[in-house]
């Protein structure tokens, strides 16, 4: 596997002042007060914690954890757990802030939540992986539960990690505890479909935004950034919807094919060789340059602000759908939105995990589990439910998607706020 250190995001961003300014215009949209936004743009609670990890070699080494909780007026905070050495407070106050909207959007009985560990998980042993994991989760436990905060999978951790996560917190409370975390091993009450579920949802939105441009998806090319949990599934499914897949890309570089990629041999690649750099099925392009080719459909699935001031009037796609949570800057949007590309946003193309990770809860909470065909014809449903209420309130009041998206959630978490009263 190749070690190639490269920088993770794609430029300087700040994600957090993005998805300020995203709930200010929201607020003034509904015509709330000032009082409101204040109630709205403050974390609820967060954390930060020293992770102290005995390497294998026997030295202690101190990384840093947060966990933030932007609202739970809703219900319980709902939220990824990101291993990276992108990852900062100001980052996961963001990232909280969005998984807000998307349960409110989603209507799933959640608030929002996110959690990180500063590190680069390709530098560390499973051992010591789990050595972190572990200290965490029980460093942040008594903020975490199944009716408090549930965490699952993000940037850099998977369904293991998940597993660490709820055997600690159930060793913890001396009884296992199935619903304090989702997107866990289907052996550990995990539910089909949730592995895959993100990426369904990226593609059942894609199709319909596709035709909504009046883009048959049999005819479609698409491009997608990012070879990770979604990216790689998301790439699958559009090819088995027809388009061709003509070029994706991993934090070391990218690949293109302009007869389509042949997917399953890439996946193949990727597991031997941990990247796409090398595969022979293709021909090596810049990394950045998957954002750049002339396609119908662009899915960033990797990091924030991969779509920025600097190379948003390069991006040739008709429709950008967001795989991954704040891809596309402000300034990004502004530039996109002027060249008549229609952006799907985050908060309603990526819901598809936070849905089933609800599907989950509900089922471990209640020991009762759903086939897969269960899971998929409710999680279609769900999203494309959103995307049509979504894509009707733009219309309404005629401002792009993320503006209609935002303020639908902002008013779903500001009416429970009014309902339930200040206390004291
Ligand atoms: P992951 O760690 O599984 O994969 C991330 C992928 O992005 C890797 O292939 C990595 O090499 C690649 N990458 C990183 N920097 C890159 C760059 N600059 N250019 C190109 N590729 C780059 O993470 P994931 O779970 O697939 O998450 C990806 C995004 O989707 C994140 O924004 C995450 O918050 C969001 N998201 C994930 C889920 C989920 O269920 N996993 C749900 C909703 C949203």
């Amino acid at each position: 596997m190749t070690t190639l250190a490269q920088p993770l995001t794609a430029a300087p961003v700040d994600p957090l002042a993005d998805a300020h300014a995203q709930l200010a215009s929201a607020v003034e949209l509904l015509g709330y007060d000032d009082g409101m936004f204040a109630l709205l743009v403050r974390p609820r609670r967060e954390v930060t914690v020293a992770v102290p990890l005995r390497r294998d070699d026997g030295q202690i080494e101190v990384l840093v954890g947060h966990r933030v909780q932007h609202n739970l007026s809703r219900g319980p905070a709902k939220g990824g757990l990101r291993f990276s050495p992108d990852v900062s407070l100001d980052e996961v106050r963001a990232l909280a802030m969005w998984m807000t909207w998307k349960c409110a959007l989603l209507d799933v009985p959640y608030g929002g939540a996110k959690g990180g560990v500063r590190i680069d998980p390709k530098l560390y042993s499973l051992a010591e992986l789990e050595r972190v994991t572990r200290r965490y989760t029980s460093e942040i436990s008594p903020l975490i539960g199944p009716e408090r905060d549930i965490p699952a999978p993000d940037v850099g951790t998977d369904e293991r990690t998940m597993a660490w996560l709820m055997d600690t917190y159930s060793v913890q409370h001396g009884h296992t505890v199935l619903g304090v975390t989702t997107g866990k091993p289907l052996s550990l009450g995990g539910s089909r479909g949730r592995a895959t579920a993100t990426s369904q949802g990226v593609v059942h939105v894609a199709l319909a935004a596709l035709r909504e441009r009046g883009i048959e998806p049999g005819r479609a090319t698409a491009a997608v950034q990012g070879f990770g949990k979604v990216g790689r599934h998301a790439a699958r499914f559009l090819a088995r919807a027809g388009l061709r897949v003509l070029a994706v890309s991993d934090q070391y570089g990218a690949v293109a094919a302009e007869a389509g990629l042949d997917l399953a041999a890439l996946e193949a690649h990727v597991d031997a060789h941990g990247t796409v750099v090398g595969f022979p099925g293709g021909d090596a392009i810049d990394r950045d340059a998957v954002l750049e080719l002339p396609t119908d459909l662009l899915v960033p699935a990797a990091v924030e602000g991969a779509i920025h001031a600097g190379n948003a009037h390069r991006v040739r796609a008709r429709v950008v759908v967001e795989g991954a949570n704040g891809p596309t800057t402000r300034e990004a949007d502004e530039i996109l939105e002027a060249q008549g590309t229609l952006v799907v946003p985050d908060i309603l193309a990526n819901a598809g995990g936070v849905i089933v990770s609800y599907f989950e809860w509900v089922q471990a909470n209640q020991a009762y589990w759903w086939s897969a065909d269960d899971v998929e014809s409710r999680l279609e449903e769900r999203m494309l439910q959103a995307w049509r209420q979504v894509l009707d309130h733009s219309r309404h009041l005629g401002v792009p998607l993320r503006t209609a998206a935002t303020a639908m959630a902002v008013e779903r978490v500001a009416q429970a706020h009014l309902q339930r009263g200040l206390y004291p």
